[in-house]
């Protein structure tokens, strides 16, 4: 353990030494300070000035400047954390180099190894619109090297958080607190750890949650969890929880310094609080809208400070929902989910599985079905109607929009193009079907 922690000092090492000879001009010094912090592209683009594509330009130059000869995301960001890492253990050092007897320095303590997040009602406070993705940790057992490399790709394209759902359709799989950790660690941009508590009593809930925060991560998605699919009269585990708002004041508890006391253990009071921003789920179309905003609300107050909410395809049900949020005093930011549906049959299966509707209109734009899994017409159709979404949520409200990946090339392409042109800035291009 502690000679991986040596070699991790002399890469950074070469990482630092590498960049300050290499010559970059002040303004790819800008971007790379700020690229290295953590800072999205249109982030950097904003506080600079400049376009989000010359960013990306500046970007390029500085990759091959620190040596980065493979063209991989994955590459590029270890290129960044290794120069972040290198700069901030020589923030101390007039000389800018890094002293020899560094090398011989203990390991660095957690706090470094683990870096705490950013909390996402910062990013939500700091950005416009923010532009953001759920994806799917690996399966059971799963090599890691595909997620990352959806990672590289949603990060590249501008995402400015990621989120990573716990055992979606009720499996039971891991893989959440990992990836999250990864997302953060390796490509800079905060994760937000989906929390899942239908199978746990609140020991085992605390047990994980600590490790999350031992691993710097800050965003918690705080869920029931979804029945175990063919199980719909599924109960919980006795001294388990029912209902989220449950687990969100246990986290809150947490935040205020109270543990549960264990034999043996200390006392509940005096021990260092945890440092959690807490989400919940929203669901803009419960059928019953006043029982659902009044489960929402029991969130809220259990200690819930942002929410996202079940995918929305209809931008008016949003706006309802977030009018009744407002109606009863509920302040928090609350990030509508959508999918990007690319053709009717999608929509459908969609609509009848999670209760919500899609609008006749965007049911019209879309072809019925696909006609092979990549389909370009069915692609560009899809982001047609998800373009336009996206432009009637920021009008009502919304502080950014979250996607629900299907298929990581069209959540690429829709984030890019919301990059390219952000939403209320600058009319979106899309390329009108035909009939
Ligand atoms: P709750 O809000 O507690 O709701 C659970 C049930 O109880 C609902 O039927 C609700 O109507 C009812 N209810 C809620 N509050 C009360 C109350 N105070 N009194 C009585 N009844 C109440 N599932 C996963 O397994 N893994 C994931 O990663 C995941 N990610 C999700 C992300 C988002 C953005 C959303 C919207 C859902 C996600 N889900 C996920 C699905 C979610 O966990 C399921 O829909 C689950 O059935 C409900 O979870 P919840 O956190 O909304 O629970």
């Amino acid at each position: 353990m502690y000679s991986d922690v040596v070699f991790v000092d002399a890469l950074d090492q070469d990482a630092l030494q590498h960049s300050s000879t290499l010559g970059l001009t002040k303004r790819e010094g800008e971007v790379l300070t700020q690229r290295a912090d953590g800072r999205s592209i249109a982030e950097i683009a904003r506080v600079l000035a400049v376009e989000p594509r010359t960013v990306k330009f500046h970007l390029q130059n500085i990759y091959a400047k620190l040596g980065t000869r493979e063209r991989s995301q994955v590459a590029r960001q270890l290129a960044l954390t290794r120069y972040a890492r290198a700069r901030d253990r020589t923030a101390d050092d007039d000389t800018g180099r890094i002293a020899a007897t560094r090398l011989l320095a203990p390991p660095a303590p957690s706090s470094v190894l683990f870096r705490p997040d950013r909390k996402l009602t910062h990013v939500l406070r700091h950005n416009r619109f923010t532009l953001s993705a759920e994806m799917l940790p690996p399966r059971n057992g799963a090599e890691q090297s595909a997620v990352l490399g959806q990672v590289a790709q949603l990060v590249d394209a501008g995402a400015h958080f990621l989120a990573v759902t716990k055992g979606a359709g009720g499996s039971l799989r891991g893989g959440s607190l990992p990836i999250a950790q990864a997302i953060k660690e390796r490509f800079g941009v905060p994760a937000i750890a989906h929390f899942t508590c239908r199978d746990l009593v609140a020991e085992e809930v605390e047990n994980q949650l600590v490790d999350h925060h031992y691993f710097g991560i800050r965003n918690i998605l705080a869920l029931r969890g979804d029945p175990p699919d063919g199980l719909p009269e599924w109960l919980p585990r006795a001294g388990g929880y029912n209902y989220a708002y449950q687990l969100i004041e246990q986290i809150r508890r947490l935040n205020e310094g109270h543990y549960l006391v264990r034999r043996g253990g200390p006392s509940s009071g005096g021990q260092e609080p945890a440092d959690f921003c807490i989400g919940a789920a929203a669901y803009p179309e419960h059928p019953d809208p006043q029982q659902g905003l009044a489960y929402f609300k029991r969130k809220v107050d259990a200690g819930a400070h942002f929410a996202i909410t079940q995918m929305v395809f209809d931008a008016d049900a949003y706006g309802r929902f977030l009018d009744r949020c407002e109606r009863a005093g509920l302040g928090i930011p609350v990030l509508p989910g959508t999918r990007i549906l690319r053709s009717r049959a999608q929509a459908t299966k969609t609509a009848e599985k999670f209760g919500v509707s899609v609008p006749p209109g965007m049911r019209r734009t879309l072809p019925a079905a696909l006609q092979t899994p990549e389909d370009p017409d069915a692609t560009e159709r899809g982001l047609e109607c998800f373009l336009r979404l996206v432009e009637r949520l920021r009008v009502l409200g919304a502080p950014g929009v979250h996607i629900f990946i299907t298929h990581t090339p069209t959540a690429w392409a829709a984030l890019t193009r919301l990059i390219d042109h952000p939403p209320g800035v600058a009319p979106v291009p899309v390329a009108r079907h035909r009939g």
